[in-house]
């Protein structure tokens, strides 16, 4: 068998909700599990994540996996992009998902077909663009939709997406903030119990004032850092997948030999050459620099580099003078080496990294 392994641990991911659970005593707490739990696989997250109070995804396809797997559970699923045709709402109203309204077309259809008062349809999700200019209607536009969703009996969320949440600094956090409790105060006057939902992972660390009713917590959860300024150790973050490979060949190479596709790299001393088995086919990013993995024998831990280029099936790395060899195993991410060190070596985040594991890895679960 090809040693090349992805592994999810359901402690690390129910730690890491206790330690949102930490930072907003409060606030109810949306488990964003879109994307496949970001790569993670949904069926072995959920189980994990049963404290959550509601799970976030991108489309009905994923709300159906989600509803399908908590089964009679009855969790509140949102869809937070809403739904893409007349035909999605009316099917959303009957396995209860609730809907981000984030512009006219699904104003109408929520106007022209309400769900009955005890749907969790009748909770909508209202999208105000506070300034990220992706989704959303502006503050005219809302406070126009949050009447005429309230005179039909809505339930109504104002929901909006912080832009530059991971740096606390950015003078964009103050201006979204504001205008979104300027807009909630506002509709809360106007008609009672509204509630709001502004903070992602980032938001959550980095803004405790503005968490309002809903935090919905992405990255956070799978144990990456959220923010620029403190690592996912820092913050008591326990890595969820764990990423994990073989040297499966050795060679010793004399000075001056070129390794791998393109012949980039060559050696300058006397090299001994590990072959792992993983590459971009697996999910590794093929263009890293000063890249290495993580090597545990014996209880001491080594980082090798990456040398020449990731391959589809394969990489290589320097094990010159390390007590290692064929058969033992290689972290490419995960408990020994973050997610967030590979990113920055791929000038990319941790969410790509997560998201495009690829299926041929073999996915396993651990308590
Ligand atoms: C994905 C997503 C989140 C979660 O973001 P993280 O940075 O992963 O915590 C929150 N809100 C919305 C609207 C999202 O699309």
């Amino acid at each position: 068998m090809r040693h090349t392994h992805i592994t999810i641990s359901q402690t690390a991911l129910a730690h890491n909700l206790d330690i949102i659970k930490r930072h907003t005593p409060h606030a109810s707490i949306m488990a964003m599990v879109k994307a496949n739990a970001y790569g993670h696989g949904v069926a072995h997250c959920l189980p994990a994540l049963m404290q959550a109070d509601a799970f976030g995804v991108a489309s009905f396809d994923e709300a159906l996996a989600v509803h399908e797997i908590c089964g009679q559970l009855s969790k509140r699923i949102i869809l937070i992009e809403g739904v893409f045709s007349q035909d999605e709402w009316l099917v959303a109203q009957t396995h209860g998902f609730e809907c981000v309204v984030h512009c006219q077309a699904q104003l109408d259809w929520a106007l022209s077909h309400v769900p009955p008062m005890d749907s969790p349809t009748r909770t909508i999700w209202l999208k105000y663009n506070t300034g990220m200019n992706r989704l959303g209607l502006g503050r005219d536009d809302v406070l126009t939709c949050a009447k005429l969703l309230h005179d039909k009996g809505y339930r109504l969320i104002l929901a909006s997406h912080l832009a530059c949440a991971d740096d606390k600094d950015h003078p964009a956090n103050a201006l979204q903030i504001k205008q979104f409790d300027d807009v909630l105060t506002t509709l809360k006057s106007l008609y009672g119990d509204v509630q709001g939902s502004l903070c992602n992972s980032a938001g959550i660390i980095n803004f405790p004032h503005a968490h309002h009713d809903w935090v919905r917590a992405g990255i956070a959860l799978y144990g990456a850092s959220p923010v620029a300024d403190s690592s996912a150790d820092d913050l008591g973050l326990s890595p969820v997948m764990n990423f994990t490979a073989q040297i499966f060949a050795t060679h010793e190479l004399p000075i001056g030999e070129q390794v791998g596709y393109g012949g980039l790299w060559r050696t300058d001393k006397p090299t001994r050459i590990g072959v792992l088995s993983v590459g971009y086919g697996d999910g590794y990013p093929r263009v890293v620099t000063d890249a290495k993995v993580s090597i545990v024998k014996d209880t001491q831990t080594y980082l090798a580099p990456i040398v020449g280029r990731v391959a589809m099936d394969m990489m290589m790395i320097d094990i010159t003078g390390l007590p290692v060899g064929v058969g033992d195993t290689v972290m490419l991410w995960g408990d020994d080496l973050p997610a967030d060190n590979v990113a920055h070596w791929a000038n990319t985040i941790s969410y790509e990294l997560f998201c495009k594991t690829t299926n041929r890895p073999h996915r396993g679960v651990v308590a």
